[in-house]
């Protein structure tokens, strides 16, 4: 019976689904786009939570004048992109300013 071998090899050869998970022995490129597209991002990016967790790192590294996007680019790029944690980041970066200029005072006074 022909049509029934067509109808499985169609079903055989289904693309992959959204709810599939990523099989042992996938090509890697095929994991990382599987897993950039569950955390919403593209590939090489990274996730709100990530950057979250590097935020404290990254601002101290600005608010030592040293170039933060050469040391952490993927922070950098993250942030370009998403408002959320650029605001955040700004926030940090004035507690860390506010934090600086009373230790110049309290050496000036002191
Ligand atoms: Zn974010």
């Amino acid at each position: 019976m022909k049509w029934l071998d067509k109808i499985i090899a169609l079903f055989s050869k289904r693309p992959p689904a959204m709810g599939d998970l990523p099989q042992k022995g996938m090509p890697l490129q095929v994991v990382a786009s599987f897993a950039g597209s569950l955390a919403g991002t593209q590939p090489g990016e990274i996730a709100c939570d990530e950057v979250d967790s590097l935020m404290d790192g990254f601002a101290e590294i600005m608010a030592r004048g040293e170039d933060a996007s050469r040391i952490m680019p993927l922070v950098r790029l993250h942030i370009d992109h998403c408002p959320e944690c650029r605001e955040e980041l700004e926030a940090l970066l004035a507690v860390i300013e506010a934090y600086q200029q009373d230790d110049h005072h309290a050496a000036k006074v002191g």
